[in-house]
């Protein structure tokens, strides 16, 4: 188990989007949330069974419009964890610093190309985005 703690000066609604938008990026799953907390199964690879981070973010008390991040995790199993539960949680802490511009750098599948500029709608909150973004800017979700 580790845990890790920093103030971000971003709202808790955008770090939590912002932990969604980087589970996503990485392939990590989703799981339950609320809007204090999102939790994510990482990936099950050869060194790890797997384990669960979860980013909870809550109004900074005395940073206005900042959030006072936690990211815990726990393995799955932890005889084989070797130290990645550690890795985990700074990916996605150093990711929830970052911000937006960890998510650009980030490696992407998706060839860029013909349908720049053009536009798209997110199929869960509707918001209009442009072809190559891959999260709705709007709610986080998969932009397709
Ligand atoms: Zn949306």
């Amino acid at each position: 188990m580790k845990t890790r703690q920093e103030a971000i000066p971003r709202t808790p609604i955008d770090v939590l989007s912002l932990a969604k938008q980087i589970a996503s990026s990485r392939g990590w799953k989703v799981g339950r949330q609320t809007e204090m907390e999102v939790e994510v199964t990482t990936g099950i690879s050869m060194r790890s069974m797997g384990e669960t981070v979860r980013v909870a973010a809550v109004a900074h008390p005395t940073i206005p419009g900042s959030s006072l991040v936690t990211v815990t995790s726990s393995a799955r199993l932890q005889v084989y964890d070797f130290g990645k539960s550690e890795s985990d949680v700074d990916v996605m802490m150093a990711g929830l610093l970052q911000g937006p511009r960890y998510l650009s750098t980030a490696p992407t599948v998706r060839p860029a190309g013909s349908t720049v500029g053009a536009r798209k709608f997110c199929a869960n909150c509707g918001a209009s985005m442009t072809m190559k973004v891959r999260f709705c800017p709007s709610c986080g979700q998969p932009a397709d």
